[in-house]
């Protein structure tokens, strides 16, 4: 009983001083409740478990082990395995990157890209231009290396430049975080030409983007854009992607591409943080991309993502009061709706959850001054039929709100 009691005690332990700006993900309580199986859920980002390429990983896996079961079982090189990082180096040369496999750093997601990145660069009191609203956990990254945030404006084609022209001019951010394509929360990607733009404030003023892009391969409509990295001639851009949403996110593997110099710090901040990416999950991952049609799979998830997606907007239009606007993705996983002003996000989830359906508001996704009157809805992992039903559930309440 005397252990019992010594581990339910609160110790006065002293925490750094960074974990006092960083509270628990305002999301996370809702991802919690969101999985109840009674629950319509649009809350969380993930992609639909029947669509994962179950047999064909297991596949992979078994190939593995039983061709080279001790290696992939041993600690391996922080850089990440050759044979993957040859074939993600020709798939990001086929999107215009020039990505030499000696500059292709595999990560544990691209959610440790970004924390590599944050780790070689900020210093406490350090800035980071980000697009308000931003993806989360990016926020909660750099939050964690007592970063402040330049939050820039946005619209449907992405990040404002006059605004981020105006923050380099004002101030010396250390990078400028952008999700570039199929933006979360927003669905949205940024214009062709503010990518130009962007490359060009980037050189001229000598700070880096992070181009996130864990949802490039997911588009349903529209012609696809250069990513950033792609146009960059500076060695400034440092690219991340990911399997997460392709293959699967348990497996937990992604990238960053950049310059050598870029590559040679993030491997050395790696190494102190993990040694190395999963030996046997990035064996498996080449084995899989060497036997398995992967643009086969892709073009599977495009077309029933995209179907659910459209389900959603036309469900949307037609269930959904005329005042909100939802954005009109061309990819991704997430429609973002911007609700009457008159009408909390975090209201309407309580409502919509009394009424077995969820979704994220808006709020905790602004880097300053939160907006209220947003909410996001993810379209991957349910169901059209369900898409259906969980948007005229909330679109009942938002119709009796406004009357
Ligand atoms: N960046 C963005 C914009 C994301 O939405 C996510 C996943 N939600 C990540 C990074 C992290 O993905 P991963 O599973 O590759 O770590």
């Amino acid at each position: 009983m005397a252990t019992m009691t010594a581990k339910t005690e609160r110790r006065n332990f002293r925490f750094a001083r960074r974990m006092k700006k960083m509270n628990v993900s305002a999301i996370r309580e809702i991802l919690k409740v969101s999985e109840r199986p009674d629950i319509i859920s649009f809350a969380g980002g993930m992609p639909a478990p029947e669509l994962f390429p179950v047999e064909a990983v297991a596949r992979a896996h078994a190939a593995v082990f039983a061709d080279e079961g001790p290696e992939s079982l041993q600690y391996s090189t922080t850089e990440g395995w050759r044979p993957l990082r040859e074939w993600i180096s020709n798939r990001m040369k086929q999107k215009g990157i020039d990505a030499h496999p000696d500059r292709v750093l595999m990560t544990s997601g691209s959610q440790q890209g970004i924390d590599l990145v944050a780790r070689i660069f900020l210093e406490p009191g350090d800035t980071v231009i980000v697009e308000n609203p931003c993806y989360l956990a990016a926020l909660q990254t750099f939050t964690s290396y007592e970063a402040s945030f330049i939050a820039v404006d946005s619209d449907d084609e992405g990040i404002n430049v006059d605004q981020v022209e105006m923050a380099l001019g004002n101030s010396n951010p250390k990078f400028i975080y952008i999700v570039s394509e199929f933006h979360n929360p927003k669905g949205t990607s940024l214009s062709t030409a503010r990518r130009h733009q962007l490359i060009e404030l980037s050189r001229r003023h000598q700070v880096p983007i992070l181009e996130d892009d864990p949802y490039g391969e997911l588009r349903y409509r529209g012609e696809a854009r250069p990513p950033l990295a792609a146009l960059d001639r500076d060695g400034l851009v440092i690219y991340l992607s990911t399997f997460s949403k392709t293959i699967s996110p348990g497996m937990r593997l992604g990238w960053a591409v950049s310059s050598s110099e870029l590559m040679q710090a993030m491997v050395i901040v790696k190494q102190a943080s993990d040694l190395h990416t999963s030996t046997v999950e990035q064996r498996a991952a080449a084995r899989l991309l060497a036997e398995f049609d992967y643009d086969g799979h892709i073009a599977e998830l495009r077309r029933e993502y995209g179907a659910r997606c459209e389900t959603m907007l036309d469900a949307i239009a037609k269930e959904f009061p005329a005042e909100c606007r939802p954005t009109q993705p061309e990819g991704g996983l997430f429609v973002w709706v911007e609700l009457p002003p008159s009408i909390s996000g975090q209201d309407l989830f309580e409502e919509a959850l009394a009424d077995k359906v969820s979704f994220v508001p808006g709020a905790p996704f602004f880097a300053s001054e939160p907006k209220e009157n947003f909410i996001r809805l993810n379209f991957s992992n349910r169901p059209p039929d369900m898409i259906r039903e969980g948007v005229s559930r909330i679109g009942r309440i938002l119709k009796k709100r406004l009357i």
